[in-house]
């Protein structure tokens, strides 16, 4: 379970970037969070995995306030926008890395988890590549399994799915859904699209510049849409 009670956020001594946030994801929920560009979506999930402070407020992870849990002791993965693969090493060795340290495994089991995230992103030919010689789908599906492999409860995804084409996108959508019931994530999801936030969310939440305007279904905001705002972006009749 992820909680933040009115957490506000900003860098260093920068303009307010998020402003009385306050929701909260139940474990196995599937919780979309959706907004324009610069609203504040990848901060939100950066506060989370504890890769940047949090300016005001609190924010409980698994009902501990985070502050007491050290970021490496979080059981939190998350896939980057950019998706922060390490140049100098294959496929193999990034997807490999995903895995907790903590997490005393043989080779065996290792390479279990590995065969299994590299089927699910159909990778297996590129095992022993570099980055640089994959397409820019390609090194996002690494970063996928990156996450996967890794099997902590609680998973952040920012935008995992943008440059993938039409037909991987509604596939690859397919796969993150039935992985993420079948594990019972608990996942916060980060999209622009629309149909994405629509399908695959539980329960969304729409942000604009740094402020929560509407959290709640799908088909409740749909069909009742708090503002011009969440309408406009969810696309209900006007
Ligand atoms: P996008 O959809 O483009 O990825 P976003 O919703 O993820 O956008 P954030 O990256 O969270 O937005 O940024 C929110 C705001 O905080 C923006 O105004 C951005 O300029 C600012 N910001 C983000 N990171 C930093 C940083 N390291 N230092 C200063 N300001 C930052
Ligand atoms: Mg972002």
């Amino acid at each position: 379970k992820i909680e933040m009670v009115n957490v506000s956020k900003s860098y260093g001594k920068g303009a307010t970037v998020l402003s009385d946030i306050h929701f909260s994801v139940e474990q196995g929920e599937f919780f979309v969070l959706v907004g324009p560009s610069g609203c504040g979506k990848s901060t939100i999930l950066r506060m989370i995995a504890g890769l940047e402070d949090i300016s005001g407020g609190q924010l409980y992870i698994d009902n501990r306030p985070a502050n007491y849990v050290l970021p490496k002791d979080r059981q939190v993965s998350m896939v980057f926008q950019n998706y922060a693969l390490y140049p100098h090493m294959t496929v193999r060795e990034n997807i490999l890395f995903g895995i907790n340290s903590k997490e005393k495994l043989t080779k065996q089991e290792k390479e279990a988890r590995l065969k299994h995230a590299l089927a699910l992103v159909q990778l297996e030919p590129f095992a022993e590549k570099k980055p640089r010689a994959l397409s820019g789908g390609q090194r996002q599906r690494v970063a996928l399994a990156r996450a996967i492999v890794s099997q902590a409860p609680i998973c952040l995804m920012d935008e995992p799915l943008s440059n993938l084409d039409a037909k991987l996108r509604t596939e690859m959508r397919a796969e993150i859904r039935q992985l993420q019931r079948q594990l019972g994530l608990t996942m916060i999801y980060v999209t622009h699209d629309q149909v994405e936030a629509m399908t695959m969310g539980d329960r969304i939440m729409i942000l604009n510049e740094g402020r929560i305007q509407q959290i709640g279904e799908p088909i409740e905001i749909y069909n009742d849409p708090a503002n011009q705002f969440a309408a406009s972006f969810i696309g209900s009749p006007q």
